[in-house]
């Protein structure tokens, strides 16, 4: 009997080729093909009266042909293929484009069912259907499959059809291939659930209640929300948590073998290196982090807040503590600029300090970078700052303690395991200023804990947040201009131009000479990622001390910069971006005493999405607000994409659509593991699944 992991080459009517496509679209197995879900299904088992056709309707229609003929076409090389269908009542032209095939399959006399969509010919008024998927009547079992039935409409790949899809799916699904069981049956029954063969027949070929309109049926499918679906979102969530809840446990497991006293001594240093007050939030995020650095086993903690909420300081905080007990701290950036910031700031507040702090990037070369080696080995520096740098290979460090990860989207997973290889077993805390939603929070980073800094320093004005069409573009620029009297400092942001970097560059090069005529005694810069560090630097820094008033930047370039006379960022295209990006780039300004101003300039229409985005910019300044709303908008996968976090893809399970399942599927899990409730064989399979379908991954999985 076949199982689920037979390659897909040896199904029936896969061949060679086939299996090639299939396996550059990631399906290798019978069961990488069963989670290729439908798109979308379509009622079939209602066939329309020709008469009543309208233009428009989606629909199926099945008749006698009575006519056919090849049409006349201009073109050479092209060809149109016509048959007249009629069902007694009323007849209807339906008209194939480039497949003289046709004329093999629809003879006259025939009678046969038509899936598509009705249009009107607009050479002679007509009622018409081009190209629509077509099943002749009493050719065999093909009409049980795609026919007289809901059908499954899946995405083509390459060369195969959705069609050629469907029968593949559905052969394979009629041998009744084993299949092995993830969730165990007391679970299945607690929630009514099918097994997983019963489920996924469901999913690629559902069947009808009885007494439920096949209609209203297609309308649950495309919600999701079938017990059929339930369950195999459930079950994809499930070998998931089971391999969040082992991660959890294996990492309270590794002890870190360091030791770190907290003396009153300690303490004040902590406190001391403080220019303010912190925040309720600041404290409590340090006490979780601290407790963690204490305690005998490794901390995997992940902070999250808005920007400005005051992360950097409380990381440093924890980094002293190391420090004191004379072990060493690094603090990493995702970019050149970031790092630096994060060096100037850390010095600036650790100038009446002793700790020695060192740097590194790409751009520290020569006798000074073998200099900075030799005193990062000696222990002699003892927190350091810098770029991915810091862990590349032959960087050694003599006790690293504490690795802080700022921004951590842009770092990968192999690059924090890396960083678990320079010995000595770090404490991990990573920072982000885009909060990601508790759902996603829960599933990307399971095997993480989470402080949350929801809490702005106080007196910080919440910034103003407005959307400006082209016409309204003299009113902002005479807004501009004031500010600019006054000595405040403004963003422009030129978004990212899909062709090419060099037009992303173009976009920003025009809008900066241009902004240097209508603003002649302010100086325009521009901040770009074809720049060379250096040369970044020097315009960031001119940008700091005021010599540039206007900055233009591309989004190549991560705003990563601390300006506090900068109180306004204009964002042009605005409806090309995303929430989360805009709700950092604003995070930019109003971080002085002034108030800040956000113009979301919008060029034409813009689809309605991109409207709701606008909308949720204008109304809230809550990151965590911000995060949700745009995981609602965008859907998880395109949330998550735009993010390159490398996530956990789910092919059965939406995070939105699904969540609460997530939640279950988490409290599900860990209650049988903490109980015992589960034999040591199953536990092993669900987690060799986990570690096929994440393995390498999984946000955070492999940190242990
Ligand atoms: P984040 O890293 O979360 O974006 P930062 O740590 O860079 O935020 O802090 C933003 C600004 O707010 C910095 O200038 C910092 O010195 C200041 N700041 C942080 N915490 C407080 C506080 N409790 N009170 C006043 N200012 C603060
Ligand atoms: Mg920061």
């Amino acid at each position: 009997m076949k199982n689920l992991s037979v390659p897909v080459q040896y199904l029936r009517g896969v061949g060679p080729a086939r299996a090639r496509m299939f396996n550059f679209a990631g399906i290798e197995t019978a069961e990488d093909l069963l989670s290729w879900i439908p798109v979308r299904y379509e009622d079939r088992t209602k066939f329309l009266p020709i008469a009543s056709l309208s233009e428009g309707d989606r629909c199926v229609v099945k008749g006698k042909i009575s006519a056919s003929g090849k049409r006349p076409v201009r073109k050479r090389g092209f060809s149109l293929f016509e048959v007249i269908v009629s069902d007694g009542r009323g007849a209807i032209s339906i008209k194939f484009f480039n497949q003289p095939y046709m004329s093999n399959i629809l003879k006259e006399g025939r009678t046969a069912v038509f899936f598509g969509r009705v249009s009107l010919d607009k050479y002679n008024g007509f009622l018409t259907m081009l190209n629509p998927e077509i099943e002749i009547m009493g050719s065999g079992e093909d009409e049980l499959i795609h026919s007289d039935r809901i059908v499954p409409v899946y995405r083509r790949i390459d060369k195969i059809s959705g069609r050629m899809i469907r029968k593949t799916v559905f052969m394979f699904l009629s041998e009744s291939p084993e299949m092995r069981e993830m969730i165990p049956n007391e679970i299945l029954k607690k929630y009514g659930f099918p097994e997983i063969s019963e489920a996924l027949k469901e999913i690629h070929f559902p069947s009808v209640p009885p007494g439920v309109d096949p209609e209203a049926f297609v309308r649950i499918l495309h919600e999701r929300e079938t017990v059929a679906q339930k369950r195999m979102a459930y079950g994809e969530f499930f070998v998931f948590q089971a391999g969040m809840k082992q991660a959890r446990i294996d990492n309270a497991r590794v002890s870190s073998s360091k030791d770190i006293k907290i003396t009153p001594r300690l303490k004040e240093r902590v406190i001391k290196i403080l220019p303010f007050k912190p925040t309720q939030a600041q404290k409590k995020a340090l006490g979780e982090i601290v407790r963690d650095i204490v305690a005998p086993r490794r901390m995997n903690r992940l902070l999250q807040g808005d920007v400005g909420s005051g992360k950097t300081i409380v990381a440093l905080q924890a980094m002293i503590v190391l420090v004191e007990n004379g072990y060493q701290a690094a603090i990493m950036a995702p970019t050149e600029l970031l790092a630096e910031q994060h060096f100037i700031g850390i010095s600036r507040l650790l100038s009446n300090s002793p700790y020695r702090v060192g740097f590194l990037s790409s751009s520290v070369k020569g006798n000074s970078r073998n200099k900075f080696f030799e005193n990062l080995a000696s222990g002699e520096i003892q927190l350091v700052v810098g770029t991915h740098s810091l862990i590349q290979k032959g960087v050694e460090f003599k006790n690293l303690g504490l690795a802080v990860i700022d921004e951590q989207h842009r770092f990968g997973v192999s690059q924090r395991v890396m960083l678990g290889e320079k010995g000595f077993e770090p404490d991990i805390l990573v920072m982000t200023a885009t909060p990601i939603p508790r759902s996603l929070a829960m599933t990307l980073y399971g095997d993480l804990d989470v402080s949350i800094i929801d809490q702005m320093p106080p007196g910080r004005i919440p910034v103003k947040t407005v959307v400006k069409s082209e016409s309204g573009r003299e009113e902002v620029f005479s807004l501009v201009r004031e500010k600019l009297k006054a000595g405040e400092q403004v963003y422009v942001v030129c978004p990212l131009v899909e062709e090419s970097e060099q037009s992303d560059l173009t976009a920003a090069t025009e809008t900066c000479s241009r902004l240097q005529d209508i603003f002649p005694a302010a100086g325009v810069g521009l901040l770009h990622g074809r720049m060379s560090p250096e040369e970044k630097t020097l315009v960031m820094e001119d940008f700091r001390k005021g010599n540039l008033q206007v900055l233009v930047t591309t989004t190549v370039v991560e705003v990563g910069i601390d300006v506090p006379s900068a109180t306004v960022m204009i964002i042009e295209h605005a409806e090309r971006f995303g929430l989360s990006q805009m709700h950092q780039l604003r995070g930019r300004v109003g971080r002085g005493l002034r108030p800040g101003l956000c113009v979301l300039m919008v060029a034409g229409k813009g689809t309605r999405e991109a409207a709701a985005r606008l909308r949720v910019m204008s109304e809230s300044n809550n990151g965590f607000v911000i995060a949700e709303k745009d995981l609602e908008i965008r859907g998880p996968g395109d949330y998550l994409g735009a993010r390159q976090s490398g996530a956990a893809d789910f092919h059965f399970g939406n995070l939105v659509k699904h969540f609460s399942l997530l939640a279950d599927a988490r409290q599900d899990v860990s209650d049988l593991f903490d109980q015992g409730g589960i034999s040591r064989n199953a536990k092993k399979l669900l987690l060799e699944s986990f570690s096929k379908k994440w393995g390498d991954k999984a946000g955070f999985y492999s940190s242990g």
